[in-house]
């Protein structure tokens, strides 16, 4: 039987994290998007209530939460603002791939740092010539004795300004194009790290988004995650894992815009009536409905494969390209119920689609979902096999 249920525990974190989006985050979202400001004070208060890495295993210091209780927080967080939740949740997506291959020794220490205290951690995969296409990076770590010199730029960094490490990929053997990619922790404090600019972006204003760069940078070679020439099976892994939590905040953008648009349409009044009365206002209120729970469902369903052990690529990929699509579309179509409104910055939508944007590019383009979703489905494999990447 397919069961729709929540346990208590996850209802009571997605009513504790739409609260905590309620009261702290709504408050000032506008604001932190309007100065472009990084909410350092959320992201304490989150750590302190246990919103923070939520799939850091326990004997690391965190709750070990399933991915669909993961997913539910980031609806919330999303629903709340999506600049700020992507500042909060960043730290899963540094630390998957240490979870996933990173020896005791590493996860003690770079695990054990992100739950004793609320510090941050990114993910350094993006080169300024390696986007979608990340077997083309440039970044290289050459082993010398006991250490591996890392030298390279990576772009387009989430939380890069603030985080205490990163999770940075780079060549170990530049001739064997994404088999030549391996994964290392780098500390942020050694010599060689810089954070050379930090963006002015469209959406996500709130959330830090910087270029660092590695030169000469020297780390112990037990820093490596996994294997060396495995990192780019270990950076697909990792995406398998995060994507269900991006599209859910794709899903808590969308409810936000939906929400705003159906109350707007209930005030509204022209031609004598509340515009909700006119069936084109309802059928785009029908169909963002509709779009945001056939989201839900796929953000739900690809949580819920990971959380049974079985590969979610295929659903994790549809999640993520229908939420994101849904997103913006929902988005746009709030702001068009708002007509004149809806362009003009004292309202809440404009800034709902700007965030939406981004859902449609990072942690793999639309385009990219679209090329995994059709290998899946033109070239299957059996879905019984365990969770392994999509390399
Ligand atoms: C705000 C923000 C935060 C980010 N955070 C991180 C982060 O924390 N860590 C990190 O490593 N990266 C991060 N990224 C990078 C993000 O993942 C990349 O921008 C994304 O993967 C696309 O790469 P690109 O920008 O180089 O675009 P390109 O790869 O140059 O793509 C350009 C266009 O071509 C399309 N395209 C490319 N190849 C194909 C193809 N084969 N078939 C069809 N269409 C194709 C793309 O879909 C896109 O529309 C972030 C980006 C932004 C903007």
């Amino acid at each position: 039987m397919v069961d729709f249920t929540l346990t208590d525990e996850q209802k009571n974190l997605r009513d504790m994290a739409h609260d905590f989006a309620e009261k702290e985050i709504r408050p000032v979202a506008w604001e932190l998007d309007r100065d472009s400001t990084f909410p350092h004070e959320i992201v304490k208060q989150a750590w302190e209530l246990g919103l923070m890495n939520n799939h850091i295993p326990e004997e690391y210091g965190g709750p070990g939460l399933d991915f669909l209780t993961g997913c539910l927080i980031e609806e919330e967080l999303g629903w709340g603002c999506s600049g700020v939740g992507t500042s909060l949740m960043c730290n899963g997506l540094a630390t998957a791939p240490v979870i996933l291959g990173g020896s005791e020794e590493v996860k003690k220490e770079f695990l054990g740092m992100l739950t004793e205290e609320p510090k941050l951690a990114s993910f350094c995969l993006t080169e300024p010539d390696a986007g979608s296409d990340v077997s083309g990076m440039r970044t290289t770590a050459v082993r010398k004795g006991d250490k591996y010199v890392i030298n390279g730029t990576k772009c387009f960094i989430t939380n890069g300004s603030h985080a205490d490490w990163y999770t940075v990929y780079a060549k170990t053997d530049k001739e064997a194009g994404h088999r030549g990619i391996s994964a290392f922790v780098v500390p942020r404090q050694l010599d060689g790290v810089s954070v050379d600019k930090k963006e002015d972006k469209l959406g996500q204003r709130a959330s830090d988004t910087a270029m660092i760069s590695f030169s000469d940078v020297e780390i112990p070679a037990d820093y490596l995650i996994g294997e060396e020439n495995k990192g780019f099976k270990l950076a697909m892994m990792t995406l398998d894992r995060t994507r269900p939590g991006v599209a859910a905040m794709g899903v808590g953008i969308a409810q936000a815009a939906f929400e705003f648009a159906r109350d707007y349409a209930k005030e509204r009044v022209q031609f004598g009536v509340p515009i909700a009365m006119h069936q084109a206002i309802q059928f785009m209120i029908a169909d963002m409905a509709t779009k945001i729970e056939a989201s839900r469902l796929m953000v739900w369903k690809s949580g819920v494969e990971l959380d049974q052990g079985r590969r979610n690529t295929l659903i994790s990929s549809h999640a993520k390209r229908f939420a994101a699509d849904t997103a913006m579309e929902v988005t746009v179509d709030a702001v068009q119920v708002y007509g004149g409104y809806g362009f003009i910055k004292e309202y809440p939508v404009e800034k709902l689609m700007r965030d939406a944007k981004i859902m449609q590019l990072y942690e793999g383009t639309s385009q990219i979902q679209r090329l995994v979703i059709a290998r899946e489905v033109l070239m299957p494999r059996r879905v019984e096999e365990p969770a392994t990447a999509a390399a």
